[in-house]
């Protein structure tokens, strides 16, 4: 952390055709935020740096023009859409502040609770993670296929994330600054945020249905992003196979010495045209299964090596180059 008195804070805002939310999202939150600073008695200055992810409406423009006017508005539009976990790693390099607050920007995360987050940061913790207590304005299905995966992911994970915890929650700089280092391409940031530890505190809200807008996430994308995540952080999937090998393998011998046995005793049958249908169908399955599963990781392995960049920003406004931060990675 810097040793200045003035404490800012940095809000990152991936932006997705949002061109109805950004007006009210800046009204909504803006006062409540500069308000913490009666909380805990020390001035703060905050920016709001929105990451335009390629959008096709007016999204870029309005921020533009709010900017222009606001100096506290700051904006990095990408070349193309890249997804808003690359939106939000653009985000945290170009944020300057002491602590970093990634929020959506429909007002899904709710500001008011941004104020007691940086109570908790100024009283020492470096992590401050919103809680979701009532999942109730997600659909059942969201709900059941979010707690399926929670429940996967910690099981199969190196490092687990805690439930109910999405991006919405503040950083200090000492772990923006450590994130900016890691060098995957795929970004699932929640588990890399997890990983990198240090001291964390939470607070509870309770998620807000959209404010205006329609999602961007549909469940093949949803599906996909799962997949990405326990994929980038467990190799478990590898490893299972070992198991069902030896597994089927010592069924194999069993099978093969009840056979040589018959045949010794003399009572043999003719074998089964259904159980070798079976045996082989299953064996084939399984084979087809595991070779895709590699071809997950390596399909992975093939993009890291690659090596292109994570996102590719075409212009800025508002953006003070000599203000940027120390660690820098595109
Ligand atoms: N978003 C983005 N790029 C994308 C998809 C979404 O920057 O490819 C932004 C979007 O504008 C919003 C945030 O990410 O600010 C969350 O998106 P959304 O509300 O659609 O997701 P949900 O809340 O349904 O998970
Ligand atoms: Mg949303």
């Amino acid at each position: 952390m810097r040793n200045v008195k003035t404490k800012r804070i940095s809000l990152v805002v991936p932006v997705l055709n949002e061109q109805e939310t950004i007006g009210l999202f800046l009204e909504r939150v803006l006062p409540v935020v500069e308000a913490a600073s009666e909380h805990i008695s020390e001035p703060l200055t905050v920016e709001v740096v929105f990451v335009d992810d390629g959008s096709r409406d007016e999204t870029a423009a309005i921020i533009s023009a709010f900017a222009r006017r606001d100096a506290r508005v700051k904006l990095v539009s990408l070349s193309r859409n890249f997804g808003k976990e690359a939106a939000l790693s653009a985000g945290l390099k170009y944020a300057t502040g002491d602590a970093v607050i990634p929020m959506d920007v429909d007002l899904q995360d709710p500001p008011e609770v941004v104020p007691e987050m940086i109570s908790k940061w100024v009283a020492g913790a470096k992590v401050v993670e919103g809680v979701r207590i009532d999942r109730s304005s997600d659909t059942f299905l969201k709900r059941l296929t979010a707690g399926r995966f929670y429940d996967l992911f910690n099981r199969l994970a190196d490092h687990p994330i805690p439930a109910n915890v999405g991006d919405f929650r503040l950083m200090d700089r000492e772990v923006v600054d450590v994130l900016l280092t890691l060098g995957e391409r795929t970004r699932f940031n929640k588990s890399l945020f997890s990983w990198v530890g240090f001291s964390r505190d939470e607070v509870a809200f309770v998620r807000e249905p959209r404010a205006m807008g329609a999602s961007k996430w549909r469940y093949w994308k949803l599906w996909n992003f799962a997949l990405d995540g326990i994929i980038s952080s467990s190799t478990a999937p590898l490893r299972v196979w070992t198991y069902i090998g030896t597994l089927l393998g010592s069924l194999a011998i069993a099978y093969a010495g009840f056979i040589l046995g018959a045949k010794l005793l003399g009572n043999v049958d003719v074998p089964g045209y259904a159980s070798l249908m079976v045996a082989v169908l299953l064996l084939g399955a399984l084979n087809l299964i595991s070779l895709g599963i590699l071809g997950e990781y390596i399909g992975r392995i093939s993009t890291e090596v690659r090596g292109r960049p994570l996102y590719i920003v075409e212009r800025t406004f508002g953006i003070d180059a000599s203000d940027l931060p120390r660690v820098s990675r595109g």
